[in-house]
């Protein structure tokens, strides 16, 4: 696994509790990753896990999009990272990329799990895939939707994704999928979030009969290098 000396380039609060990180990879000074793949930032003496949310054409510079959680270590470092700052991280790690151009994809995200779709989706429609792209974006919290904005402008100006983002408590994600005509054998589905969110969409897609194998999932658990 390959380490990098990167530095922290800019710092952005997306909502109260939401920082995106810009990071320049300075040593190596490129990384090249997949669309959807996670690194991990070194932190004390621990490695967290954190996906990557922009597109793979810039290995130069790359951003992430990331929930502070109250109290957690990896959050408390970041609250407390300023422009300039040098991170170290390694990777890139995971297989949560889509796997080729053909067919439809359904990316469903829960919370802070629309970090990857940030690299997946403008990476997809760049490449002019010849299917259609939905994202379903549900976040329960008061915060509003992380890149709302970066989805509404690719849904202009791409005929074949549509953004569907959800802020009413009591909306399934999946009952979204419910009237938007989907071919099941011709279609993929890519869930990210928290467990409990990951469990249970998962399970909803198979009770709709979607195969398991076109089923693909990210969770973002509480952990570190040793056990994700
Ligand atoms: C593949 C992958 C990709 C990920 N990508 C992202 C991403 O893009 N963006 C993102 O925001 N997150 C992502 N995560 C989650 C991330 O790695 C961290 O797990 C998460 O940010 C919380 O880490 P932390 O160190 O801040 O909190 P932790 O220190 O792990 O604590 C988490 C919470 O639990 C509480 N807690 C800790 N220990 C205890 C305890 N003993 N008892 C009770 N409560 C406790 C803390 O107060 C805190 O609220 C990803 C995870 C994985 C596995």
């Amino acid at each position: 696994m390959q380490e990098y000396l990167s530095q922290v380039v800019a710092k952005k609060y997306l909502a109260k509790d939401i920082v995106e990180l810009s990071v320049k990879p300075v040593k190596p000074r490129a990384i090249k990753f997949r669309a959807g793949q996670f690194v991990f930032f070194r932190i004390g003496d621990a490695w967290k896990a954190y996906s990557i949310a922009s597109p793979p054409a810039d290995r130069h510079r790359l951003k992430f999009c990331i929930k502070l959680e109250p109290g957690g270590k990896g959050s408390e470092f970041i609250k407390n990272l300023k422009s300039g700052d040098p991170l170290e991280f390694s990777g890139p790690e995971g297989f949560f990329y889509a796997s080729g151009l053909r067919g439809d994809y359904y990316f469903l995200a829960s919370g802070i799990g629309v970090a990857p779709f940030a690299s997946i989706i403008p990476d997809l429609l760049a490449k002019k895939f010849a299917g259609r792209a939905v994202l379903i974006h549900r976040d329960r919290s008061e915060n509003g939707l992380p890149y709302a904005g970066l989805f509404r402008n690719l849904a202009a100006k791409n005929p074949a994704f549509r953004y569907v983002p959800i802020s009413k408590k009591h909306q399934n994600l999946t009952d979204c999928l419910a009237g938007l005509g989907i071919n099941l054998p011709k279609s993929w589905f890519y869930v990210c979030g928290g467990k409990e969110a990951v469990d249970g969409i998962s399970q909803a897609l198979l009770k709709m009969g979607v195969p398991e194998e076109r089923i693909r999932t990210e969770t973002f658990l509480y952990s570190d290098r040793r056990a994700v």
